[in-house]
């Protein structure tokens, strides 16, 4: 019997994710808030269709905003780290990124009483340190690489890329790696950011963008019999009734089209049973 997995992740950033940008006026900051509405929303959204999920949660989001973190984590999801700050792992130095990993587990474990088992970095650019650090604080898996689209795999380590060499792989390690995708994040298809040099132009067609995220299931259901299909979802972004009219559609279609949803937790124990000996992509 096929198996077709479904994680929904929340990015849950709210004003932390503008602070790291140095963003810090009070239009950024409401732009932020709108995730506890978006929040509010959400989790009524999944206790009414009864969806186990996973939400990735800054420490200074849950050092913020005590009685909306409290809410997800009563309502049963998993919560995984998500650095403190939300700065960008690649951009802090092993020392700094170690901090960031540290303070992000005291806050979680303030919030459930336990470490998290999960680790999504901020903007998703981990550093040379990151896989080290991970198995170091007894992390199961991480999710922020995209080596895959429907199969987890083994997070390798210590890969040496150099521009005149062919690559030189390093080993396989303990870490799962639960991959994601830029092109399944809400983010850049919606979240319309003005900065100093750039524009992220965002504001995209809800229908379209969501019509591209049922169409990812859809072609693992043609040509997989197993898979976990990561979808990446900010409240303060998804959380505007456009996108929620088509993420409760995304639900109800993936539901009727056979999808099972499930925490990333629980992923990494479905991959565990359907893949013993781990999945490498070393040697292709
Ligand atoms: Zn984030």
């Amino acid at each position: 019997m096929a198996d077709w997995f479904v994680c929904l992740t929340f990015d849950h950033d709210n004003v932390s994710s503008f602070i790291s940008r140095e963003l810090t006026t009070p239009t950024m900051m409401s732009r932020g808030d709108f995730g506890i509405v978006a929040t509010q929303r959400i989790l009524k959204l999944l206790a009414d269709e009864k969806l186990p999920t996973t939400w990735f949660i800054p420490g200074h989001t849950i050092e913020s905003y005590p009685s909306c973190v409290q809410a997800v984590h009563a309502a049963g999801h998993e919560i995984g780290n998500h650095g403190w700050t939300h700065r960008v792992p690649s951009t802090l130095g092993r020392e700094g990124e170690e901090e960031e990993l540290v303070r992000g587990n005291e806050a979680i474990r303030k919030l459930t009483g336990k470490n998290p088992v999960g680790y999504r970095s901020p903007a998703w650019d981990l550093s040379p340190h990151s896989v080290e650090l991970l198995l170091k604080h007894g992390f199961t898996y991480d999710s922020s690489m995209m080596g895959h689209d429907y199969v987890p795999y083994q997070a390798r380590d210590k890969d040496v890329a150099t521009l005149l060499e062919p690559m030189k792989f390093g080993p396989d390690t303990k870490l799962v790696e639960m991959p994601i995708s830029w092109s399944l994040d809400d983010h850049p298809h919606f979240e319309f950011m003005r900065m100093q040099h750039t524009i992220m132009q965002g504001l995209q067609n809800a229908a379209n963008v969501f019509d591209n995220f049922i169409n990812e299931f859809l072609y693992m259901k043609r040509h997989y019999e197993w898979g976990i299909l990561t979808y990446t979802f900010h409240p303060h972004v998804v959380g505007r009734g456009q996108r929620m009219w088509e993420l409760e559609r995304l639900i109800r279609t993936l539901r009727d089209e056979g999808a099972k949803f499930i925490t990333m937790e629980q992923g990494v124990a479905e991959y565990r049973r359907k893949f013993p000996a781990g999945v490498t992509l070393r040697g292709y």
